[in-house]
């Protein structure tokens, strides 16, 4: 399928935007897009027929305000994979067999990739982590290829500190901290919470070689992220693992007003107004947020005890239920519990106008799954957090706002899971209760970590406006493709 996009004008700088289908890495790239196109780049994003929805209304909104953003859609070979038909996001794998096939669809987008590249001869290609051959394709065709790993600098030097060092193999027990060596702070944590993919060799682990080894080729990486946030992780970065790299955030900041926050991502269960109005009724920092983010899959039993905890405290919430696989039924609610929190509490069933809710000054808290995104967007938002996460990188970036920027408090969950086997209470709900106590009420920690949190979220204000660090960062890079585009016409 291919756009009726007009081509760039020959000096305006063409950009491939090429993101994982998952909505915590397509929702940042489109994000990563508009910037450029903000600046006068023609972005064009590359995507599955399912996935393009995802983008359509929002690249329409922008198109009608002077961005010059298209869409290229790829077919995805899942038929070939052995995948279900319609499975074209990491959110339809219910399986975990089908994890490979899934992989190998996207691998099998390399040569339609190197069409689009024949045909368009972009100037350069952003593509995601998990596409790791877009270097070698990128550099048959002369196209520099930025990495964007959808996280930040600090768990890269974590896992790399990790993988160098194996610090967990010398510990007597699963749940004995250690300090993860050689890094800018005292970073603690135990065996337990170690990614599988970091203690035992599988075909994710030689993938993630590829993956760093495709890294190293590329021109550069592009972070979610400024550099105020992990200064100290940021120069390990570049000075000891040698790595270039451009921090470019917050990109969820690009979105300034209700339509923009609304409409990013999923189409909300809930009108946006509806929201805002229950939220302004609200005194301000009074309102706990809790979500998991987009494919996290958490068992009826945990999901039981944060109902519980929740109707136990005396703070109101706004809580973002997925319906997946063994909790479709909703069984876990407690009988009458819906009735029985209205007014204090709203429950929004899959998918919720994130950037809308954390901004609102009621909000006061997050408790989060601590994908990067999430966690971002909660510092953007100036809110303190209850860490809770479950898988992929999740337990490096609780660590940084636990132990780093000191705006968070754990959960007390102990265990890295496999992202589809979720299936332990990891947290009761007496210790959920007593985070959110601690949290959202007026202890000297509490107040600190507010205080600590507001300031964090001014800094990321003021990165990505003029003058600030990701903004001089990111003109510093379209300066530099835009020379190399003049050297090579
Ligand atoms: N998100 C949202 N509404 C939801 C759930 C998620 O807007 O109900 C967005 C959230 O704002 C973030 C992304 O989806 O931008 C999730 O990415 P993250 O890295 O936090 O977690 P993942 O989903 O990849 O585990």
């Amino acid at each position: 399928m291919r756009s009726e996009a007009p081509p760039p004008s020959p000096r305006q700088l063409h950009g491939f935007f090429f993101p994982l289908m998952a909505y915590g890495h397509m929702i940042p790239m489109f994000d990563v897009a508009r910037m450029f196109a903000a600046r006068g780049v023609k972005a064009t994003i590359i995507t599955t027929p399912i996935n393009s929805s995802t983008f359509t209304k929002n690249a329409e909104r922008d198109r009608l305000s002077g961005l010059d953003i298209d869409i290229q859609i790829l077919r995805f070979p899942t038929e070939e994979a052995g995948l279900p038909e319609g499975c074209e996001n990491v959110n339809n794998i219910d399986a975990p067999e089908m994890i490979p096939n899934f992989f190998n669809a996207i691998n099998m987008l390399q040569e339609p990739l190197e069409q689009l590249f024949e045909e368009f001869h972009p100037d350069f290609i952003v593509a995601d982590m998990f596409l790791y051959w877009a270097t070698e394709s990128a550099s048959k065709f002369g196209i520099p290829r930025f990495v964007f790993h959808g996280t930040n600098i600090f768990c890269q030097c974590v896992e790399y500190s990790l993988n160098l060092y194996k610090p967990d193999q010398g510990i007597a027990t699963d749940t004995e901290a250690f300090v993860v060596p050689g890094l800018p702070d005292k970073i603690e944590m135990t065996r337990l919470q170690v990614p599988d993919h970091l203690k035992l060799d599988s075909p994710f682990t030689e993938m993630l070689v590829k993956i760093r080894e495709s890294e190293i080729k590329s021109y550069g990486v592009l972070v979610n992220s400024f550099y105020e946030l992990e200064p100290a992780y940021a120069d390990y970065y570049r000075n000891v693992m040698g790595r270039r790299a451009w921090q470019i955030g917050p990109v969820s900041l690009l979105n300034r007003n209700t339509v923009d926050k609304a409409q990013r991502g999923k189409q909300s269960a809930v009108d946006e107004h509806y929201v805002l109005n229950w939220l302004d009724s609200k005194e301000p920092n009074s309102v706990l947020y809790i979500c998991f983010g987009s494919t996290s899959r958490m068992n009826n039993a945990q999901l039981l005890e944060i109902a519980m905890a929740l109707e136990n405290s005396s703070v109101s919430f706004v809580w973002v239920i997925r319906t997946t696989g063994n909790n479709k039924d909703e069984r876990f609610l407690p009988e009458g519990y819906e009735e029985r929190m209205e007014g204090k509490g709203m429950i929004i069933r899959e998918w919720a106008p994130q950037v809308l809710i954390l901004d609102h000054p009621s909000v006061g808290g997050f408790m989060t799954h601590c994908g990067w995104n999430s966690t971002l967007e909660g510092v953007s938002a100036g809110v303190p957090m209850i860490t809770w996460p479950l898988f992929a990188e999740q337990f490096h970036n609780e660590k940084l706002v636990t132990q780093v920027l000191k705006t968070g408090i754990p959960a007390g969950a102990g265990k890295w899971q496999q992202w589809l086997e979720t299936t332990e209470v990891s947290v009761h709900k007496e210790k959920i209760e007593k985070a959110i106590q601690l949290l959202m009420g007026d202890g000297n920690e509490a107040k600190e970590m507010r205080r600590k949190a507001k300031e964090l979220g001014e800094m990321a204000r003021k990165a990505v406006e003029d003058g600030g660090s990701s903004h001089t960062e990111f003109t510093s890079l379209i300066e530099e493709l835009k020379i190399s585009k003049k050297a090579s016409t």
